[in-house]
């Protein structure tokens, strides 16, 4: 008796089911393709590029160019969405976004994707960016040095420091982002970059690069525009890292 006393335990774990396989996430892309032309190529690239990313790590990837496809429906079995290179400007589209992000959906854009000024009417989405509102930008597109805020961070973690990242036309947010405390900034044009432009200039100030607002299962990347972005292996692991972390936050 004494012998066997551990023998039940030991059964008991053999006969345990293996666990299942995990259903493989979704992330699904949504672009424009009659957008400015250098959206329209990074956009292109970005399909490639995740598409690749997909296999490599394991998730379902598909892309749209039907912004009507932000619909409960479509969206069910979805876990992450990308915003390549636009935002959704149907009343309809807008109310699904919402919706989905509310009850914890998952979203990473890009560039013009975050793009929003008084003719945009969507004063949910602000909030959403954290506060943020475009301001202005540098011309032409040129690369840039960014500073990384927080190396703790999972998204940033395989990303040097300091880094070159590619060209691309920076956005200048008023406000910036970082005034809110929900916010957190992980990337920012180092300030060694001033004045970066030569049409149109960026001559001082805080311009954070990529930030979440830690309410949602959001981050926003401000690279997108033009042939270059996926031109530095530092940089395309931040942006694969970026897509682990959202999908790791999602059921
Ligand atoms: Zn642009």
């Amino acid at each position: 008796m004494f012998f066997s006393a551990g023998l039940p335990l030991v059964i008991l774990v053999l006969c345990l089911p293996a666990s299942p396989q995990q259903a493989a996430k979704h992330v699904l892309a949504f672009y424009s393709a009659s957008v400015e032309r250098d959206h329209v190529i990074f956009a292109e690239q970005a399909l490639k590029f995740f598409a690749s990313d997909a296999k490599a790590h394991g998730f379902e990837f598909s892309s749209t160019t039907n912004w009507d496809d932000l619909n409960a429906t479509t969206l069910q079995g979805v876990q992450l969405i990308l915003w390549l290179n636009d935002s959704p400007h149907s009343p309809a589209q807008r109310a699904a976004f919402e919706r989905y992000m509310e009850h914890g959906g998952g979203w990473m854009g890009f560039h013009a994707a975050a793009y929003n000024d008084e003719s945009t009417g969507w004063p949910w989405f602000v909030n959403f960016l954290g506060g943020a509102v475009f301001y202005g930008n540098n011309w032409p597109p040129l690369p840039a040095l960014l500073d990384v805020d927080d190396h703790s961070s999972e998204v940033t973690r395989r990303v040097p420091p300091h880094f070159t990242s590619p060209a691309n036309e920076w956005y200048i947010w008023k406000p910036t982002p970082r005034a809110n405390p929900a916010v957190k900034v992980l990337v920012t044009l180092a300030r060694s970059n001033y004045p970066i432009g030569l049409k149109d200039t960026i001559q001082g100030g805080d311009v954070p690069v990529v930030w979440s607002n830690t309410r949602y299962h959001m981050i926003y990347m401000n690279m997108g525009h033009g042939d270059k972005i996926f031109d530095s292996p530092g940089q395309n692991r931040l942006f694969e890292d970026a897509v682990e972390s959202l999908l790791s936050q999602r059921r």
